[in-house]
């Protein structure tokens, strides 16, 4: 009898997806250890290892994890930003925690984090996962909301300041203070500073809604500036058309949203395409819109209507972009009341039904173009020899119905950097599950 060697793992009988964008085939796939060793068709002949363990993937497909482009770890599906702010850091940490483990747990094994809730809480759970502490996906570990007074995130009224340091968002006004916001962040160890350009559809009640752009140009290049000295990177929330040319005006890394993009701001995107990403987050309103009473949440006819403006202009510019050859991730702000955390993948199917994606480009858009989006995309993204050995394995096939991924029965295995975390194929037996029996039922 062979020892077998938990270390190298061969996925044999199921259909690959290897995230490059060609159409399935049937073959193997070997792990040696955090690394994939080997993509081979069922054409070819080849003698694997005899000491692998040995997973068979009879009906199912195996394709890269899933990364989740526009990530908020510390958000509790709170329907007010004023009730993240008064939960205390401890629970905050421990939520964010626990969401760790719940998106690796539905397939996403990268993020990248669009905002924290409190200064540090990302840095803390990206630590203590890269560390082994805790279970979770990758992570790119973004800073506050950074944002001039008066705009998405400040929470102050003049006869009610919040103290600093209990902000949901960071509050500055002025180069000079962009500037050190981005010192501050760098020095605390975040990967993104996140920056609030334009308004956003809930706060034009202070001139601030998503047409109105926020900050001058010598705010943002002072924090692109430093940024970018320290190898960090800046992802903008930028919905209304001049914040999107805003952004490539001074070389913002990652456009959240574009909703509002007109023709010129669509032109300049797509002159940055090789190095900009774009991540609608069309979930929220997407869920805004139509699910609002399952989450009683109340929408007057006004915002409805708004909504169903918004969703119609951002579907235009999306396949548009699109169509031209930007990268554009999948990622909804999940973690709001209407977006519960795990319920992620529901944007890939967003991709296919409101921006014309193929299921193969909408998983292109969540796995390759998604590790790009990581910074990694030599490496991560792709079932490729050489690669990151990180995958999934679906029971059935994503590319026939793109919304098994949104069910987590179906998500019958997760591996991450070699290891595996959930594992319905072997009962478990194979899975480092700590965390996930406590969080799986939520
Ligand atoms: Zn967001």
């Amino acid at each position: 009898m062979t020892h077998q060697d938990e270390r190298t793992i061969l996925l044999t009988g199921g259909m690959i997806f290897d995230g490059a964008g060609q159409p399935p085939f049937a073959g193997d796939v070997l792990v040696v250890g955090n690394r994939i060793e080997a993509v081979v068709a069922a054409s070819e002949s080849w003698r694997p290892p005899e000491h692998a363990t040995r997973i068979e993937l009879a009906g199912r497909t195996v394709m890269p994890g899933l990364v989740e482009g526009h990530a908020h770890l510390s958000f509790t599906g709170a329907a007010d930003l004023m009730d993240l702010a008064r939960m205390p850091v401890e629970e905050n940490l421990i939520a964010a925690i626990c969401n760790a483990a719940i998106l690796l747990d539905h397939g996403f094994t990268s993020l990248v984090s669009a905002a924290a809730s409190k200064p540090r809480l990302d840095v803390a759970v990206r630590n203590a996962i890269e560390a082994g502490q805790i279970i979770g996906p990758r992570m790119l570990a973004a800073s506050q909301e950074i944002t001039p007074t008066g705009n998405l995130g400040d929470l102050d009224q003049l006869h009610f300041p919040i103290p600093e340091g209990a902000r949901f968002a960071y509050v500055c006004d002025g180069p000079d203070a962009f500037r050190l916001a981005a010192r501050r962040f760098a020095r605390e160890g975040v990967d993104i500073l996140k920056v609030n350009i334009s308004g956003d559809r809930d706060w034009g009640y202070m001139g601030a809604d998503a047409n109105a752009t926020l900050i001058d140009d010598d705010e943002l290049e002072a924090l692109v500036k430093v940024a970018h000295g320290r190898g960090r990177r800046v992802a903008g929330h930028a919905t209304s058309a001049s914040s999107v040319k805003m952004c490539v005006r001074h070389g913002v890394d990652i456009i959240y949203h574009a909703a509002l993009a007109d023709a010129e701001a669509l032109d300049m995107v797509e002159s940055v395409k090789d190095s900009v990403f774009v991540a609608p987050a069309v979930g929220l309103p997407y869920a805004l819109l139509h699910e609002s009473e399952k989450y009683r949440l109340d929408l007057g006819p006004q915002a409805r209507r708004g909504l169903e403006e918004e969703l119609e202009i951002t579907a235009r510019n999306m396949q548009e972009l699109h169509r031209r050859g930007v990268r554009i991730v999948p990622g909804g702000d999940y973690g709001l009341a209407c977006t519960p955390q795990g319920r992620n993948a529901r944007d890939l199917e967003l991709f296919v039904t409101l921006f014309g994606f193929s299921p193969a480009e909408s998983l292109v858009a969540a796995t390759s173009h998604g590790g790009a989006m990581m910074g990694r995309g030599h490496e991560l993204g792709q079932l490729r020899a050489g690669w990151l050995a990180d995958l999934i394995v679906v029971d059935g096939n994503p590319l026939e119905d793109i919304a098994l991924l949104q069910d987590r029965e179906r998500i019958d295995l997760v591996m991450k950097d070699g290891r595996i975390y959930r594992d319905e194929l072997g009962g478990g037996s194979r899975a480092d599950s700590r965390l996930l029996d406590k969080t799986a039922a939520r």
